[in-house]
């Protein structure tokens, strides 16, 4: 049997980061994923895939957004 108790999960927090580098493929369109929080700030961090540049415009996300 494993251990599985005795785990400590990572704080995970689903958050929508939206690049703003200029020319890149998903420059403003929001991207909904899972982060986990760091022990230093920035708390969550996020990276860009197309352009590989870190993401400072996150969110977290709400599932009940109006509108
Ligand atoms: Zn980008």
């Amino acid at each position: 049997m494993a251990a599985l108790d005795d785990e400590v999960e990572p704080e995970a927090a689903i958050m929508v980061a939206t690049c703003h580098t200029a020319g890149c493929p998903a420059e403003g369109e929001p991207c909904v994923g899972t982060y986990y929080a760091n022990a230093e700030p920035p708390i969550y961090r996020g990276m860009c895939m197309p352009c590989g540049q870190p993401i400072t415009d996150l969110v977290p996300y709400e599932e009940s957004a109006t509108q």
